[in-house]
């Protein structure tokens, strides 16, 4: 792992790829465990853009029946948040009934998981539980109850793995996090 630059901002090696499967393969037994023998076919909800290699990892180890649907949240821009959340995509399938593992890549303020329980509320899923690969604990500012975490980090800007920088990095293998 190397130093990169993108656009102005250099970014430095920080939790490496194997480390990342680790986490993943961590919360998919607690999963696994949680779901196990469920006569229902719980959803997998994957939070595009920055979740989508998460889910994927995730998806490979779940061990019972399970169906796959996404929708689009955005707050970020550059590397804050703007603290205001839209669903930029709709969710590609109905919700109502259903039992719901949302699946996130990073919690941070906590408002993103905020408006989409709101959102989920209103399509009528019977259940919600929250899993994310990556939370920072010391930004976190709501009161929602998350079930399965990967591994707390500090609050600091990271990429890589999914998560991006205007756009950029999301390729990368492993993470990397804003220079000081
Ligand atoms: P929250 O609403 O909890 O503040 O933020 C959640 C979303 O903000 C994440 O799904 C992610 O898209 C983005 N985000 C939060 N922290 C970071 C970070 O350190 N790096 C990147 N690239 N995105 C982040």
């Amino acid at each position: 792992m190397e130093r990169i630059k993108i656009y102005d901002k250099t970014f430095v090696p920080y939790i490496p790829h194997d480390e990342l499967m680790d986490c993943i393969d961590k919360v998919a037994g607690q999963i696994n465990r949680d779901f196990a023998g469920s006569e229902d076919i719980p959803v997998v909800l994957c939070i595009l853009n920055g979740a989508i290699m998460f889910t994927g990892e995730l998806m490979q180890r779940l061990n019972f029946p399970c169906q796959l649907v996404s929708t689009k949240m955005t707050s970020y821009v550059g590397t804050s948040t703007t603290g205001e959340v839209k669903q930029t995509l709709p969710l590609t399938a109905s919700l109502k009934g259903r039992r719901v593992i949302i699946a996130e890549d990073i919690i941070d303020t906590g408002l993103t998981l905020v408006a989409l329980k709101k959102m989920l509320a209103e399509e009528g899923a019977s259940e919600v539980k929250v899993c994310t690969m990556l939370f920072k604990k010391d930004a976190y500012r709501v009161d929602e109850k998350i079930d399965y975490i990967g591994k707390e980090i500090p609050n600091r800007f990271i990429l890589g793995f999914g998560l991006d920088y205007n756009e950029l990095g999301r390729n990368l293998k492993d993470i990397y996090v804003l220079e000081d």
